[in-house]
């Protein structure tokens, strides 16, 4: 992982995980947890091992993504096993904590539940571990970017301004603790109408590769809005599970390239 820089940095590192890699967004409701999960499986596909935490405390949605059911159990030395799905090692923060309690949590509680899913869960050797944040930009956040030692991070926008602004305050509270922004990804960059196939730019196309072009970060790809995406994630049966080189092939293949 990343060698730990700046001052207030003290990065929980992880034995046995080359990389933690952050995908973050601005806003919620933006796809941030549907594209973490399709880039882990799409790193898996390529061979990798990969293991997803979701430290989403205002929704937490792995579960519901990966069709996750029952409680996580407990190994032979007391650590969570992860569960498995799709050859992905994943734990929720939903699975552990009710919603209710997270959704007040201050930073360094945040920080310390976070910390637990990555010191008291047998992840094994992982090559990627993906850390799905909560959506904004606030203390929690800030504490997990400070407080994890990040190779990297994602940032999910939509190609409206209202996403991109707030896109781009996450990418500030990143660098302001020297974590390298490893790509925007646009989602929803265009709806592909199921009847008729016609391209329709509801959110304006384009804006997060200018966006990321103006900041000098690197773009890895849009993801369209279509009906089989929203469809497979509430299945739990993820899009890039079922076709590994579907619409994200290009998005986990460039990630993959800039982290390995
Ligand atoms: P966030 O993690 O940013 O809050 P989610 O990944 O939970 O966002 O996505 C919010 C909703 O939008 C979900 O119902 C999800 O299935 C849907 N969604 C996300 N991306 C797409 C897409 N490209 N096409 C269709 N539906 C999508």
């Amino acid at each position: 992982a990343a060698p730990a820089s700046g001052t207030s940095r003290k990065p929980v590192a992880m034995a046995g995980i080359t990389h933690i890699v952050a995908v973050a967004s601005g806003k919620g409701g933006v796809g941030k947890s549907t594209t973490s999960v399709n880039l882990a499986l799409g790193l898996r596909a390529l061979g990798l091992k990969v293991g997803i935490l979701d430290a989403d405390i205002y929704g937490p949605s792995l579960p519901t993504l990966l069709g996750l059911r029952g409680q996580p159990r407990v190994g032979t030395d007391r650590k969570l096993l992860p569960m498995q799905s799709y050859g992905l090692k994943a734990m929720s923060i939903g699975l552990l904590v009710d919603e209710e309690t997270a959704m007040v949590w201050r930073g360094p509680m945040v920080m310390s539940a976070l910390t637990q899913m990555m010191a008291e869960v047998a992840w094994g050797r992982l090559d990627i571990l993906i850390i799905d944040m909560p959506p904004g930009t606030g203390d929690a956040q800030l504490a997990i970017a400070q407080g994890t030692d990040l190779s990297g991070a994602v940032i999910v926008s939509t190609p409206q301004d209202l996403s991109l602004i707030d896109a781009r305050r996450g990418i500030t509270m990143f660098r302001k603790v020297d974590v390298p922004i490893l790509g925007v990804v646009e989602n929803m960059s265009h709806f592909i109408c199921t009847d008729c196939g016609a391209h329709h730019a509801i959110f304006g196309e384009g804006g997060a590769e200018q966006e990321a072009g103006r900041l000098g970060v690197p773009f890895l790809g849009g993801v369209p809005l279509t009906m089989e995406l929203r469809r497979a994630s509430d299945l739990g049966q993820p899009v890039t599970a079922m076709a590994p080189d579907g619409v994200l092939g290009r998005i986990y293949t460039g990630l993959a390239e800039r982290l390995l």
